[in-house]
């Protein structure tokens, strides 16, 4: 059974077109999404800025409700659950966000950050277990003991990153949503924070939800990825296999923008023209047209199907 599923979720946001103007305009945030992630794995979530990745993961553990569709968590239907019913089930999932620096309280230490969430569900039985509790987890993180009474700012970006997942890690979650957790950090402390991610998946069999803007990096991390476009998903499949074979594209592109890791492997360049079109006005047929190098006339008008092509890869365009 999967840990999380997630069925047709929609997410839009009315936005006023002026002060004088009641009528509104809807963005299409994330439009009709379906995902599934099992207990232990991680499913990574790929694609441009704005594109609804983060709309979605904030969506799928109920920290923005959705408009349509369905989430179920651990086999519960947490949809339309009230914030009430939903407390004691959040440190079931939890998540770490781009900028731990936004995320951290700048005026509490350490200790405090992390020893909040201990308090909030009421895991430590006193100063002493909580003090201890701490110490744990941020030797879990890679930090050291003597760290705790220390505040954000007197760390790197790399070591504020693994505060805000020893933070996470307190309530002991079965998923984290990472939302682009790298992607503010230097080439180097990206992989370590990618491998400590790996490292405490293999020892806690945590399921992560991992939201990236670049490939490279899902591909590292994830036994499965999902390409999304404009509130939609345009290819999903074995991280390796659409990252080896891309299909849509879209992700052919996305991809031809990182190197190959295999020097052997040749990837010309293919550069898309325009920027992201919006959410609120989204193009008619197959919404990437636009900006599709090989579009069709009937791309203009006709949606491609989310189709499943066999060998758990899924595409979104006509053309396959
Ligand atoms: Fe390009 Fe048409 Fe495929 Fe859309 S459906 S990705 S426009 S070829």
């Amino acid at each position: 059974m999967s840990l999380l599923s997630i069925r047709n979720l929609q997410v839009h946001f009315p936005v006023n077109q002026g002060i004088f103007s009641k009528a509104h305009q809807v963005v299409r945030a994330v439009d009709g999404v379906s995902l599934d992630v099992e207990p232990g794995e991680t499913l990574g979530l790929v694609g441009e800025s704005g594109c609804g990745k983060s709309t979605l993961g904030r969506a799928a553990i109920r920290l923005i409700a959705p408009t349509a569709g369905e989430i179920h968590f651990d086999g519960r239907d947490i949809t339309r659950l009230s914030s009430g019913d939903l407390r004691p089930l959040r440190r079931q999932f939890q998540m770490i966000f781009q900028d731990p620096y936004g995320s951290l309280n700048p005026r509490m230490t350490v200790e405090e950050i992390i020893g909040e969430a201990l308090d909030i569900h009421g895991l430590a039985a006193d100063a002493s277990a909580r003090h201890g509790r701490v110490a744990e987890l941020l030797s879990d993180v890679g930090l050291d003991a003597s760290h705790a009474n220390r505040y954000p700012h007197e760390f790197s970006g790399g070591q504020r990153q693994r505060i805000g997942i020893a933070r996470a890690l307190a309530v002991e979650p079965k998923l984290i949503v990472c939302d682009e957790p790298v992607s503010a950090l230097d080439v180097s402390v990206q992989a370590q924070i990618v491998n400590l991610l790996r490292d405490l998946q293999d020892r806690r069999g945590l399921a992560y939800l991992f939201i990236a803007h670049d490939l490279a990096v899902v591909e590292h991390i994830s036994r499965r990825v999902l390409v999304m476009y404009l509130g939609r998903v345009v290819e999903g499949g074995e991280a390796r296999e659409v990252c080896r074979a891309p299909k849509h594209p879209y992700t052919q592109a996305l991809l031809s923008a990182v190197p190959a890791v295999d020097p052997a492997t040749k990837r010309s360049r293919i550069v898309l023209t325009g920027d992201v079109p919006s959410p609120i006005n989204p193009p008619s047929g197959c919404p990437f047209h636009p900006r599709c190098p090989v579009a069709q006339a009937r791309c203009r008008t006709e949606v491609p199907v989310n189709r499943d092509i066999g060998n758990r890869r899924q595409v979104a365009c006509h053309l396959v």
